[in-house]
């Protein structure tokens, strides 16, 4: 996902740029918003946290880019690409370094493995809007 603070500050262009050049192959996008919900759940793994409450006011405050994205190795040269939750610590040159404005508002998600990645697909989108 591209988060709504990116979305907000006019860096979808850059950010899809950076996702292709850097060889992945978008099979599946959309733009929407998601509900209290559809937040909830999406971060259910998230929900004793402190800052749940925050990350879903933050997560459906406006619109997002949701995308599936294939490539060998996509889940761990994804996380790479974005780097760390934290954009302080996050190397130079990466997504959230480049366009992330904190910890909280980090202007995209990446799936952690594999089998979140099937999940969270599966979560936004159907079958056949998957190419
Ligand atoms: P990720 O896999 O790099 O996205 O990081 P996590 O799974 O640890 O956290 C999920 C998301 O929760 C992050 O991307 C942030 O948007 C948010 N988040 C993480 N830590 C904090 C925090 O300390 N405060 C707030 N408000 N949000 C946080």
């Amino acid at each position: 996902m591209i988060k709504p603070d990116a979305v907000e500050n006019g860096h979808i262009g850059a950010i899809l740029e950076k996702i292709t050049a850097a060889g992945f192959k978008i099979v599946a996008m959309k733009y929407t918003q998601l509900s209290v919900r559809d937040a909830q759940e999406f971060y259910a793994i998230h929900k004793e946290r402190p800052f749940f409450g925050e990350l879903v006011e933050f997560m459906t405050r406006g619109p997002i880019v949701a995308a599936i994205l294939e490539k060998d190795n996509a889940v761990e040269d994804f996380r790479a690409l974005i780097g760390a939750t934290n954009p302080a610590e996050a190397a130079e040159g990466t997504v959230r370094k480049l366009y992330a404005s904190n910890i909280a508002e980090n202007a995209v998600h990446g799936s952690d493995s594999d089998a979140n990645a099937q999940i969270e697909g599966a979560f936004h989108f159907a079958g056949r809007e998957v190419y």
